[in-house]
């Protein structure tokens, strides 16, 4: 059975490539009727945060990306990494190394002095040295000296390294907390993890794992290194590039279902499709079909991605998203008109969530119109028309079409083309030239207070 992972480490927020690495681990083991499973790599203390576990697990739910086991944490796991590590230490497979930090920096001058790249030198392997005391060694991995690791990455193709540019790799640090190449097998290994997909930063890490997996005489996973994502102009996508967190995106107004559905085409495709759901991604996705070059991050792909899918979105769902962001505007809709036919006369003309609480706003408080706005519209000429469709709306039906009728009887009465008509009204009313047709406007505003609001400039 199929079996992938997201591991995240986390010292940070969910980031953009973190959930798009998670995204094709889960897509894949769902295509494949298999398990996906969440591990949280928090070995590096330092660095490791409560804060930043809840921002992947919000993220993770957000995005819906459901995982089938965990979330296993690798600091729980300590016990395991150390029994893997004295098994290792017994059949002479690991060894412990008593070098200290001015001995490791000194060879590493050395090498670099004499033009080498450098490398552990491998000094306490197989040494009959007497270990110094007051050091707590770290214990080092016996990578084989000579041969060649070969793996071929279900994305970048076949991969071989010389075991000559391995040196022995630290697997317990001296405080006897893991490596993340250390902990990785051990955890790959044990939750039976059948496919490594992951970012191509950690292609580099793969021969020493195998090699590892080797000594421990384990089947090697299927690995795939997804290429990364670049910023617009070609550097690796960071907060210069605009959000990078998952959950920013939320703040920002995007549909959780968009997002997702972007991530899925940056770096993978299927034929010329942009939208689909997430079960035809599912249907879909294949390892074969990620491209092996980087993917660059359009935020404005993604504007209009959203926008394809507020257009379409459930009425009643977006009137929930729309409340708390309205009402970080201060804006309450108690009283008002009906917000599920707001965000419909609204949802097609906005790309986010946040911008359709901006468009919103005026059906429940007046807008009071910029100087600029109201010298354009509300002239001598207009205002004797304005009172005159005042009057009008007073005693007339209020709907839709009747609105649009007195609008045009009083364009043709007046001898006016209908904008002249439409924008001042429109301005008096929302305070914005940019509105929906004003009929539709007016008729969900209601009758009272849009005399009031016309009202209010006629005065
Ligand atoms: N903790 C690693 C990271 O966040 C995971 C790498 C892996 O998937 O093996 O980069």
């Amino acid at each position: 059975m199929v079996r992938t992972r997201f591991a995240p480490s986390p010292t940070g927020y969910l980031h953009i490539g973190g959930a798009r690495t998670a995204l094709f681990s889960w897509a894949y083991a769902r295509k494949h009727g298999g398990k996906f499973i969440l591990r949280i790599e928090d070995t590096d203390l330092e660095r490791s945060t409560q804060q930043s576990i809840q921002a992947i697990l919000d993220g993770m739910a957000w995005l819906g990306l459901d995982y089938d086991e965990g979330p296993f944490y690798q600091m729980q796991r300590l016990a395991r990494y150390h029994e893997i590590a004295e098994q290792l230490l017994q059949n002479n497979q690991a060894y412990y190394c008593y070098a200290t930090k001015e001995e490791l920096e000194e060879m590493r001058e050395q090498q670099l002095a004499a033009g080498l790249k450098p490398r552990y030198d491998g000094r306490w392997r197989d040494s009959k040295q007497t270990p110094p005391a007051g050091i707590k060694p770290v214990l080092r991995f016996k990578n084989p000296l000579d041969g060649y690791v070969t793996f071929n990455d279900q994305i970048k193709g076949k991969i071989t390294v010389a075991n000559s540019e391995l040196d022995d790799l630290v697997l317990l640090r001296g405080d006897g907390v893991p490596t993340y190449n250390f902990s990785v097998v051990i955890d790959d290994l044990d939750m039976n993890i059948t496919h490594v997909i992951r970012g191509d930063d950690h292609v580099n890490n793969t021969p020493r794992q195998i090699n590892i997996l080797k000594a421990l005489g384990a089947t090697l996973p299927e690995y795939a290194h997804v290429p990364m994502i670049l910023g617009a102009n070609g550097e690796r996508l960071s907060k210069r590039h605009g959000a990078v967190s998952v959950m920013q995106y939320h703040e920002d107004g995007y549909l959780p279902e968009a997002l997702l559905n972007y991530l899925a085409r940056l770096g993978w495709s299927h034929g010329d499709e942009e939208i689909f759901s997430r079960d035809q991604l599912v249907e879909w996705f294949d390892l074969s079909a990620i491209s092996r070059s980087p993917a660059k991050f359009n935020p404005e792909k993604l504007h209009w991605i959203n926008q394809q899918y507020l257009k379409t979105a459930d009425n009643t769902r977006l009137a929930e998203l729309v409340t708390p962001f309205l009402a970080k505007d201060n804006c309450l809709t108690d009283g008002g008109p009906d917000l599920t036919q707001v965000v419909d006369l609204l949802k097609e003309r906005v790309n986010t969530i946040e911008e359709l609480a901006d468009a919103a706003v005026y059906f429940y408080r007046p807008l009071e119109p910029d100087d600029e706005l109201k010298a354009q519209h509300f002239t001598a000429e207009t205002k004797p028309i304005m009172t005159g469709l005042l009057e009008r709306f007073r005693h007339i039906e209020w709907t839709r079409e009747v609105i649009h009728q007195e609008i045009k009887t009083a364009a043709k009465e007046h001898d006016v083309k209908l904008p002249k008509i439409a924008m001042p009204l429109r301005v008096m009313v929302t305070g914005e030239v940019h509105t929906p047709s004003i009929d539709a406007v007016l008729a969900l505003l209601g009758r009272e207070e849009t005399l009031a609001r016309m009202n209010s400039h006629l005065g």
